[in-house]
């Protein structure tokens, strides 16, 4: 039914040193060589390794077809946020050098075999993927190039929520990002939106649950509140495998499950039939 493409990618940034490694849930030893050619994922427990927001787009978009938007957009600390020990503009600072990106989202327009798409990437090296005003502002900025290009948009989510140093400002990125992609809906465009270990707190309360295709990748955590502080707030154990994008799928949360190496091909897949139509 639907048109095969196959090509190997090599994510550029090999985390590989050595032959082997330790996989960080089942504590097997693995392979280097057969990780780096699974795009990190272990061929023991297929846990599913984080990727940056840059290696998910070496991933998911054709080589030399990407092109970035608003890169210059910058941080601020409106509240002044210390930390008992640093400040927030300290700990940006830091993320910013580890990272390379003034933020935690990169956004452009990019192919999947050749259908143009607008994409938005979470990277949850830059303060856990949390969701502050430049989160937010791209977001919306993306939703925006969607429509003028009449292109659809794909987001990619990992986050631990939305960003408490911002305060106010952080929580409204929630509203912001989800009135943008409704606005989607106005000129048929779509929304597909993929779910990556982990979409929580104030992501997961907006705009990541809002796609018009949800998918997740295995085994990722998917929820608003983390399994621990809920079992504290109702003093009850929760059922196994709780909040997991299976868990999330069972329940209607989430609309496929999607292994790493079949997640171009399947995106694929979707703007075929969509740009078919
Ligand atoms: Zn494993």
């Amino acid at each position: 039914m639907f048109r095969k493409k196959k090509e190997k990618v090599e994510l550029v940034e090999k985390k590989s040193q050595g032959l082997w490694r330790k996989c960080e849930k089942c504590e097997q030893i693995i392979y280097n060589q057969e990780w780096e050619q699974r795009y990190r994922v272990c061929p023991n427990c297929n846990y599913h390794f984080r990727l940056t927001a840059m290696e998910r787009i070496q991933l998911l978009i054709d080589p030399m077809t990407f092109e970035e938007q608003d890169r210059e957009i910058y941080p601020v600390d409106a509240l002044s946020f210390k930390y008992l020990d640093t400040t927030y503009k300290e700990k940006l600072k830091e993320a910013q050098e580890k990272t390379g990106q003034n933020d935690g989202i990169i956004i452009g327009k990019g192919n999947i075999y050749e259908y143009p798409i607008e994409i938005g990437v979470m990277d949850f090296e830059f303060l856990g993927g949390s969701m502050g005003s430049v989160v937010g502002e791209k977001i919306k900025k993306a939703v925006f190039y969607a429509i003028k290009y009449k292109i659809p948009l794909v987001l990619v989510a990992t986050s631990g929520g939305a960003r408490m140093q911002e305060g106010m400002l952080s929580l409204m990125q929630m509203a912001k990002t989800s009135a943008a992609v409704a606005k989607l809906e106005q000129y048929k465009l779509p929304f597909i939106m993929i779910l990556t270990n982990p979409t929580t707190g104030g992501v997961s309360a907006s705009f990541a649950m809002l796609g018009d295709i949800i998918m997740a990748e295995p085994g990722a955590l998917v929820g608003f509140a983390g399994p621990r502080v809920i079992e504290q707030t109702i003093k009850q154990k929760l059922p196994a495998g709780f909040q997991s994008s299976e868990f999330q799928l069972e329940h209607g949360f989430v609309d496929m499950i999607v292994e790493r190496k079949n997640l171009k091909q399947t995106l694929f897949n979707i703007l075929d039939y969509l740009y078919d139509w």
